[in-house]
C-alpha cells in the first residue's frame, strides 16, 4: 500500500516539492564519516533507512488548513513541545530537510522539519531476539507514529500545513536528520545517539509549513565519532556480521552495514545497541570519561 503521507492533498500542490536525490552510491551504508549525512543503498542503488521499514497509510484524521500559516511564535513552538511530551515523545529537534537525506522517490512539500525522538523501552532489550522482541519493536514503531499523527493533528488544527514521515518508513534518513537537527550523533552502529536515550530510540519526523522553526544544527555531539573510533564494542557484538569494520585508504576506519545480514527488524535483535556505552552506562558516564581520558592526554603532550 503506497504511503500517501499527510499532504497529497489538493491545497499544496502550488507549492514546489523538494526533489529527491537521485544520484545515491551503490553498495551498503557507510558510517564513520562524521561530515556526511551518507545513504545506505540496496544492491539496486536504491535508498532505505534502516533495516526496518516499509510503506504506511496515512493515519491524520484533520485535513490541512486551506488557508496555510508560515510563522509559529515562541509560544505556539512551547505549547507543540508541551502536548508533544505529554504524549509520549522524549524530544523534539528542528531542521532543514536536504535533498540526500531523502531516499525514496516521493516529493517533500516543506522541508522545513520537526525531529521527533521517543524512548524505545527497556522490554524490547532484554527480550532475546525471535518473534516476542519483533512484536515489541513493531509496537514501538507504531506508537511513535501514533504519537506523530496525533502531532501532525495539532499542527494542522492550529493553521499549519503538514507531512507526516511514520518512524516505520523508510522515505527519510531519519538518524541523519535527527543528527542535523542537533539531537545527537550517528554512532558506528549506525544509530542515532542522543543525551537523552543513548541509542535507544525511534525517530520520526513532520515537514510542516512553519518557516521560522528554532533550528540548532549546532555540532556539541561530533566528540561522539570519536569516542566510537576507540570503542568499536557494536561490531563485536554482532552475531550476524552485519557490522564490518574497514580501513580506508587514508588510514581511517569506516564500518559497513550489510543490511541483509542484520535480524534488527525480521527478530527484533538489539545486540549492538545493548552493547553500547551510551545504552550501559549512559551519555552523561561516557561523556565525563571521555572529557578525562582528553585532559590526560593533553596532559601528557605539555610535559613532551
Ligand atoms: S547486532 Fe543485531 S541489530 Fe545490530 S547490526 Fe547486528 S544483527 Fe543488526
Ligand atoms: S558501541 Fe561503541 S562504537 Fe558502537 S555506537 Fe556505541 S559507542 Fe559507538
Amino acid at each position: 500500500m503506497e504511503n500517501k503521507g499527510c499532504c497529497s492533498g489538493e491545497d499544496l500542490k502550488a507549492e514546489k516539492p523538494i526533489k529527491n536525490n537521485s544520484d545515491k552510491p551503490k553498495g551498503s551504508k557507510i558510517f564513520g564519516n562524521m561530515d556526511a549525512y551518507e545513504l545506505f543503498v540496496d544492491d539496486a542503488g536504491k535508498g532505505v533507512g534502516c533495516c526496518c521499514g516499509g510503506e504506511h497509510p496515512d493515519e491524520s484524521t484533520v485535513d490541512n488548513p486551506d488557508e496555510v500559516k508560515v510563522h509559529a511564535g515562541a509560544d505556539f513552538i512551547r505549547k507543540f513541545e508541551n502536548y508533544a511530551h505529554s504524549i509520549g515523545v522524549t524530544g523534539a529537534g528542528y531542521t532543514q530537510i536536504s535533498s540526500e537525506l531523502i531516499l525514496e522517490d516521493k516529493p517533500i512539500i516543506y522541508p522545513n522539519t520537526i525531529v521527533l525522538i521517543m524512548e524505545m523501552g527497556e522490554e524490547i532489550l532484554k527480550t532475546p531476539k525471535g518473534p516476542e522482541a519483533q512484536k515489541l519493536n513493531d509496537q514501538a514503531y507504531q506508537k511513535l507514529g501514533n504519537m506523530t499523527h496525533k502531532l501532525s493533528d495539532y499542527l494542522r488544527e492550529n493553521g499549519f500545513a503538514t507531512q507526516v514521515a511514520h518512524p516505520y518508513g523508510r522515505w527519510v534518513n531519519f538518524s541523519a536528520l535527527g543528527q542535523k537537527a542537533g539531537m545527537g550523533f550517528i554512532g558506528k552502529n549506525g544509530l542515532l545517539i542522543t543525551p537523552q536515550l543513548g541509542p535507544g530510540q525511534k525517530i520520526s519526523a513532520i515537514f510542516t509549513s512553519i518557516e521560522n522553526l528554532p533550528a540548532k544544527e549546532h555540532r556539541e555531539f561530533s566528540w561522539i565519532a570519536e569516542y566510537c573510533e576507540k570503542c568499536g564494542k557494536c561490531i563485536k557484538a554482532c552475531p550476524e556480521k552485519a557490522l564490518i569494520e574497514k580501513e580506508t585508504c587514508c588510514g581511517g576506519k569506516e564500518v559497513e552495514f550489510i543490511q541483509k545480514l542484520c535480524r534488527g527488524c525480521s527478530e527484533g535483535c538489539t545486540d549492538c545497541m545493548e552493547a553500547c556505552p551510551f545504552n550501559r552506562k549512559g551519555y552523561e558516564h561516557v561523556k565525563s570519561r571521555f572529557d578525562k581520558m582528553n585532559a590526560k592526554l593533553m596532559e601528557k603532550r605539555k610535559k613532551r
